[in-house]
């Protein structure tokens, strides 16, 4: 299933896309994260519900981020395509190596944003924004040292983000969390599919454009550490739960790599799209 949060008449329902349109699951679960919480039961009645339901016209409801709200912090993956980790190194002077560790930072759960919202962008804040596609993962279940073997049965499902990062805040504070916690620089969406339909997410193309210019564009079998590695040295000895969002890390062709540099500017059109998950489309606004 592609599974969606969504606002209809002012108000906030679940749901899942289905023949051109979306159908509610409000009687399956009262949002998202509930509906995770409960789990293969809650699938099941979803399924029966797509099946029996009618859907409503795309046209009459607007897609919000899947989990619009998370409870915690998203877990980011830095350097996590050999690629992108090289041209961060030259990006600041630094000796070109990869991670031998995951390397961890988090977003902040007020920077989720929706599959088509506005980008805002503080130009007294900072003038270097800049844009990063990745396959995101929601865990379905809670669990603790996590064996890799074992890890993709703890996988919810899949969905795309939009690492939105203010490069001069991420530099300035040393530690990348204000810079990359910005209101409205988590998109996220437009879905997410659970992981019965994509059991093959660790080799999906991904892409990003800048008003239709490829920046951009690569497959997942390229992450130095896939799922299974991420949630095995996550999970070591620190509890992981159902509904935790974790994103993957970016691969080459973020505007810091380029030679002159390239950032966000009011109306660019941010498009980050994942083969089998969808695509986010982004308008930066002067905020
Ligand atoms: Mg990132």
């Amino acid at each position: 299933m592609k599974l969606v949060t969504y606002e209809i008449e002012n108000t906030t329902r679940i749901g899942a896309l289905a023949d051109g349109g979306v159908v509610e699951l409000s009687a399956v679960a009262p949002d998202m994260l509930s509906l995770i919480e409960r789990g293969e039961a809650g699938l099941a009645e979803a399924r029966t519900a797509v099946e029996q339901g009618t859907p409503v016209p795309m046209d009459r409801v607007r897609l919000l981020a899947p989990i619009p709200r998370p409870r915690k912090n998203i877990v980011c993956l830095g350097m996590n395509y050999a690629a992108h980790a090289y041209e961060s190194c030259r990006a600041r002077g630094l000796p070109e190596k990869l991670p031998e560790h995951p390397v961890f930072f988090t977003k902040s759960p007020t920077s989720v944003n929706r599959p088509d919202g506005e980008i805002p962008l503080d130009a007294g804040l900072t003038s270097q924004l800049d844009w990063e596609v990745e396959l995101g993962f929601v865990l379905g279940r809670t669990g603790k040292n996590i064996s890799r073997e074992d890890a993709l049965g703890y996988v919810f499902g899949y969905t795309v983000i939009n690492d939105i990062s203010a490069r001069d805040l991420q530099n300035r504070h040393q530690q990348f969390f204000k810079g990359k916690s910005l209101d409205g620089s988590c998109p996220m969406g437009p879905c997410i599919v659970t992981a019965d339909e994509l059991p093959d997410a660790g080799d999906l193309a991904l892409s990003l454009r800048v008003n239709g210019q490829t920046m951009q564009d690569s497959r997942t079998r390229d992450l130095i550490f896939d799922i299974p590695a991420i949630i095995e040295v996550l999970s070591r000895g620190q509890t992981v739960e159902a509904g935790d969002i974790v994103s993957t890390g970016t691969p080459s062709g973020v505007g810091m790599g380029f030679d002159p540099q390239r950032w966000l500017q009011p109306g660019d059109v941010v498009e980050a799209e994942i083969e089998r998950i969808g695509v986010l489309r982004n308008t930066v606004a002067a905020a």
